[in-house]
């Protein structure tokens, strides 16, 4: 079983696939590291986000990286969004991604291009959405919460980040950041994580039950 989790930042969809591969037993992997990670070790190496070749090369880094916090950062989430507009970056992350997704009993994929890109044919396709307001809210409170009242970025500087980050992965010409035709939406605007998961685990349990 393949559960595809897509949706833009701070959507909930991280917090909703961790808790669909915890209820059914099966690993998941945030795919979105694994951009920060390329992101991050761009900007190590002095390289430029931008340049198709210096982001490439990033490609080959350290599996070590992959645990370090700053990966969560703002900073890094944009460097992440950056390079994954280069389809060669996009290419070489593939197959990793594509073995996880048919590992095994299945397994649960979050990002922006599981249901079309990694795995269109998962068994289940959730898109997860939720209004800019909503997500800057989120991510502005995850912020305050982590570095204190003081040092978190103002609510406004966060949601143009937001709608800045949409717009990119949104508009690139290499698997653009769409719902497949086939996802189920779940708008989690006006749901706290427990809806959310709660209202997921109902979706792919649905469709289980339909695809017999
Ligand atoms: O999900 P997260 O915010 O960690 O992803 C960081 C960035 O990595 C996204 O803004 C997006 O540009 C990119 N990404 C992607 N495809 C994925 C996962 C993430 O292009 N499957």
């Amino acid at each position: 079983m393949i559960i595809a989790v897509d949706g833009p930042t701070a959507s909930g969809k991280g917090t909703i696939a961790k808790a669909l591969a915890a209820h059914f037993g099966i690993p998941h992997l945030d795919t979105g590291l694994l951009y920060r990670a390329v992101g991050r070790q761009v900007a190590l190496c002095g390289g430029d986000p931008d340049d198709a070749a210096d982001a490439l090369a990033a490609c080959d880094f350290d599996e070590a990286l992959l645990a370090d916090p700053v990966l969560r950062d703002e900073a890094t989430g944009s460097l992440a969004s950056r390079v994954s507009t280069h389809p060669a970056v996009r290419a070489a992350l593939f197959e990793r991604q594509r073995a996880f997704a048919t590992q095994g009993a299945g397994a649960v994929l979050d990002g922006r291009d599981i249901g079309t890109v990694i795995a269109p044919d998962a068994t289940v396709k959730l898109f997860v959405t939720a209004s800019v307001d909503a997500r800057a809210h989120r991510r502005w409170r995850e912020m305050i919460g982590r570095l204190g009242a003081d040092s978190a970025p103002p609510l406004a500087t966060i949601a143009a980040d937001l709608a800045a980050r949409d717009a990119r992965d949104a508009g690139r010409s290499s698997a653009p950041l769409v719902a497949a035709p086939d996802a189920v939406m779940l708008d989690t605007s006006a749901l706290d994580a427990a809806g959310a998961i709660a209202a997921a685990i109902a979706i792919v349990e649905r469709a289980i039950a339909e695809k017999g």
